[in-house]
């Protein structure tokens, strides 16, 4: 079978040093909050070009803690778009703000900035632009509209560390990013981990209190936050993994790009420009007949995934929005269509060749079939 995500190869590379480094964190006696964590933040957030970094426990809290740094609770809006992982619009409602959800755009399945403009009310304050799949949404837009009706941004960047947008790295560009280190993500750990980055003091001040109970000092609790922190184990291992992170992603890339060469022909393929930048964190295509190809694949021993069937407006947990199908029809269409094909870093062209041809057998067998 082959898989959607095998880490396997690169545990060959990285067993050692990652050994290493547990040793290291086991010895230390420092298991949460210590010297790790704190070398992990000042990468990541140097890497994404942003002053601050705060390790915490998944990327679903640092949306969470993102949000409650800004202050944004009941009675508050937060655009986003319902084509992605069910953690974006949690996160708004857990701290009791309302999801409004945005379409996307056809061919990157990112918001379309051009119908942010109508979902804005006098309570909308934030937009969580969500960079799916690896490919950067449209920034500047967005940031233009930010600007024009006074809304923060926070970047779910879990799924696209290391994409750059005009010469920067997602996650630093708007007021606050989000990065999770699940480990099937483009830098995983192997257990939960995640980051918020942010180039302003204050919020950064705010979320490391939050994480850490509503304290700054100890037994001195300012706020009710929580706890969710990353633990020395994961970010020794996350140091370790970010000295491949580029090699890994540009590996990625030059899978893409088999994949585009050989499929654009028959199905529909990312669509990539210069500033539409995409560290494939899923390779998706597009197609009629997705449901008959995903199971042809199963039969041949090759996996493939849907990301998302079910848009976030049409899920029970999201009933009480009053949405109905039909509301967002480009996003419901994608979940339709869409299927993930393996890629990781470590895929060899011989196994990806395989699901080429797979796939290209299956189109062979649709038309012969079709002219009788
Ligand atoms: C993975 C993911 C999250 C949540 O991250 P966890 O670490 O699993 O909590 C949020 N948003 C997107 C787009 C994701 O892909």
């Amino acid at each position: 079978m082959i898989p959607m995500v095998d880490l396997k190869g690169e545990l060959e590379i990285l067993k050692a040093p990652i050994l290493n480094a547990l040793k290291e964190v086991l010895e230390s006696g420092e298991y949460v909050l210590g010297k790790k964590g704190k070398e992990l933040e000042q990468k990541i957030a140097n890497y994404v070009g942003a002053s601050y970094g705060a390790g915490v426990g998944n990327g679903t809290d640092a949306l969470y803690l993102a949000l409650r740094a800004l202050d944004i609770g009941p009675h508050d809006e937060v655009l986003t778009t319902p084509f992605t992982f069910f953690a974006t619009g949690e996160a708004i409602a857990q701290v009791g703000a309302k999801p409004v959800f945005v379409d996307i755009e056809e061919d990157t399945y990112n918001i379309d900035p051009l119908k942010i403009r109508e979902k804005v009310t006098p309570n909308t304050k934030a937009i969580i632009v969500v960079h799916l799949y690896g490919q950067t949404a449209k920034m500047q837009e967005i940031m233009e509209l930010a600007r024009e009706f006074n809304l923060k941004i926070i970047e779910d960047a879990c799924q696209a560390i290391g994409t750059e947008y005009k010469g920067k790295r997602i996650g630093g560009i708007g007021d606050i990013g989000c990065f999770s280190f699940f480990p099937s993500k483009n830098l995983g750990a192997y257990g939960d981990g995640g980051m918020v980055v942010t180039n302003n003091k204050k919020l950064y001040d705010k979320i490391i209190t939050l994480r850490n109970h509503g304290s700054s000092i100890k037994y001195v609790h300012s706020t009710i936050g929580m706890n969710s922190r990353l633990d020395e184990f994961q970010a020794a291992i996350l140091l370790v993994k970010f000295n491949f992170l580029d090699v890994f992603l540009h590996k990625r890339k030059e899978i893409s790009k088999r994949y585009t060469m050989e499929l654009n022909n028959i199905v529909k393929t990312p669509s990539l420009s210069e500033t539409r930048e995409h560290t494939f964190h899923q390779y998706c295509i597009e197609l009629d007949n997705r449901d008959q190809l995903a199971y042809f694949l199963q039969q041949n021993n090759i996996s493939s995934a849907i990301y998302y069937p079910i848009p976030l407006h049409l899920q029970e947990a999201f009933y009480y929005l009053n949405h109905k199908k039909g509301d967002f029809p480009i996003s419901e269409k994608a979940a339709e269509n869409i299927l993930a094909l393996p890629i990781f870093p470590f895929m060899t062209f011989e196994k990806q060749d395989r699901v080429i041809s797979t796939i290209k057998q299956f189109f062979e067998k649709l038309n012969t079939s079709e002219q009788y």
